[in-house]
């Protein structure tokens, strides 16, 4: 398999797995993309059945994952994924298991790795595939990175301990729910390092912007990235549309639907990915909070992206985005590959006038035909009453993201049986638990006792050059 970007010309050369995986960005703006999507067959998602019910979830993903990685050999690769999946690190063999909720409804639970937050599904992933890349380079990584909370101890837990990596991640000083601040700045490990910055997020985001651009700098110290565009993450997360189809369904003539939280477009984008491939798959719902840029488009086939003050603080944080930076994936298939729409939309109409409208080009109609996509948006009152509705109904607690999606499944059911995805455990985010239930989730035993540990965090400025300095001061010892 070969890689091209969504805005490459024809004359520029495609490229492997292992050189798009540190890569980032490609140098013209663009998102990396497999040159085709590998077909399924009814015998090929049979074998796929079998392999899961024999060999788990990392053989799983190996079959899965294989299918796009030409240069990591095949023993190698089977290493890894039990490396990244396994029972020690998710609390349970299956990895991603399944449970039934009601008559017609799944839910399929991402949140049971080491963070308690379904980024970890493809994080443990990529540092193994870091971890093996840089030592057959033998090359170091400094990752610099800016989160508010799910990726940013994600990222940490998937590269402590790997050789040649470091992380630097800027965190908004004060901001992140008491859990996320334990879990991060818990960590004790000189190559793991917390900084907390006196400012929000963008601002942490503005400095990591700033120091990456900063070409001699960048390069100097290795600076790398493990972002959401990254094609890695993508893949990773595609094995589980596959593990949960298996679950509920596991007939090639019996399609299931998923309503999917959805932020930067990543985890309904591997969605996507999968229906792509034959998965049998009828319905990807795209759920947003009030921040509904995506809700917008799939309805009115426009797509304007917000400015930082229109971006709101929500009960599901980690779905409040300005742009979705993923989109552009979808986007670069809906239009045939046509990486020259692509960078005209991308790279020119969004940079000058903030949206683009696909509406002439029946792009509603064919998300919704061609591709399956159904949306809809939920607000923080309708969050609380999901939470409430399905705890006294069901007994099953649900965190924010996780009722996001719930609450717009219930507008899109039909026939098949739809798969609701659980992105993170309640405990993560006690606060609206709380509100909506009267009482605070009880903390799960493998987390028990982790707000008492030492914290481990540097407090800087917001500027570019204290964490310039900081990353000088480290590396060079
Ligand atoms: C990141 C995140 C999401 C959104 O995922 P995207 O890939 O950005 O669409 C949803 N829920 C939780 C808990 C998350 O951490």
């Amino acid at each position: 398999m070969r890689y091209r970007s969504t805005r490459g010309k024809p004359q520029d050369p495609s490229l492997s797995f292992t050189e798009i995986l540190l890569a980032g960005l490609a140098p013209d703006g663009g998102l990396y993309m497999p040159e085709h999507y590998p077909h399924l067959s009814e015998e090929d998602l049979l074998a796929l059945k079998t392999v899961f019910e024999r060999r788990g979830y990392p053989g799983l993903a190996c079959a899965v994952m294989s299918l796009y990685i030409d240069d990591i050999p095949r023993e190698a690769l089977q290493r890894l994924c039990l490396r990244a999946y396994s029972e020690a690190k998710f609390s349970t063999a299956k990895v991603a298991p399944v449970s039934k909720i009601d008559e017609g409804t799944w839910m399929l639970h991402l949140s049971n790795g080491p963070t308690a937050a379904f980024k970890d599904m493809a994080m443990q992933m990529l540092g193994q595939l870091f971890e093996y890349v840089l030592a057959a380079n033998e090359t170091e990584l400094n990752i610099l990175g800016a989160t508010s909370g799910d990726t940013g101890s994600s990222a940490e837990y998937a590269m402590l301990g790997k050789k040649n990596i470091r992380v630097f991640m800027l965190t908004p000083a004060g901001r992140m729910t008491p859990f996320q601040q334990a879990q991060m700045f818990g960590i004790d490990d000189p190559r793991i390092i917390n900084v907390a910055l006196d400012g929000v997020f963008d601002d942490c985001q503005d400095v990591v912007k700033a120091v990456s651009a900063d070409a001699r700098f960048k390069r100097r110290y290795s600076i790398g990235a493990v972002n959401s565009i990254n094609w890695a993450r993508l893949l990773a997360q595609v094995v589980y549309y596959v593990a949960a189809w298996i679950q509920v369904s596991g007939d090639p003539g019996q399609r299931v639907s998923f309503s999917v939280p959805t932020g930067n477009f990543g985890d309904v984008c591997a969605g996507h990915v999968a229906r792509s491939m034959g998965v049998p798959i009828e319905k990807l719902v795209v759920a947003t909070n009030e921040n509904d840029v995506l809700d917008e488009f799939f309805r009115t086939g426009v797509y304007r992206v917000r400015s930082s003050a229109e971006t709101l603080e929500t009960s599901s944080p980690s779905m409040d985005i300005s742009k979705a930076s993923n989109f552009e994936r979808f986007v670069f298939d809906l239009l045939g590959c046509d990486t020259g729409r692509v960078r005209e939309l991308f790279g020119s109409q969004l940079n000058t006038r903030g949206y683009f409208d696909l509406s002439a080009h029946e792009a509603v109609e064919r998300a919704r035909e061609e591709f399956g996509f159904d949306s809809g948006s939920s607000t923080h009152a309708d969050r609380l009453r999901g939470i409430a509705e399905v705890h006294r109904q069901h007994g099953v607690l649900m965190d924010p993201h996780t009722a996001d999606a719930w609450n717009v499944s219930r507008k899109h059911l039909g026939e098949e049986p739809m798969i609701v995805l659980e992105t993170a455990l309640p405990v993560k985010f006690a606060d609206t638990i709380e509100q909506a239930l009267g009482f605070t989730p009880k903390v799960p035993p493998r987390f028990a006792g982790i707000e008492k540990a030492p914290r481990h965090v540097t407090h800087l400025p917001k500027s570019v050059d204290s964490v310039k300095n900081l990353i000088r001061k480290t590396v060079d010892g």
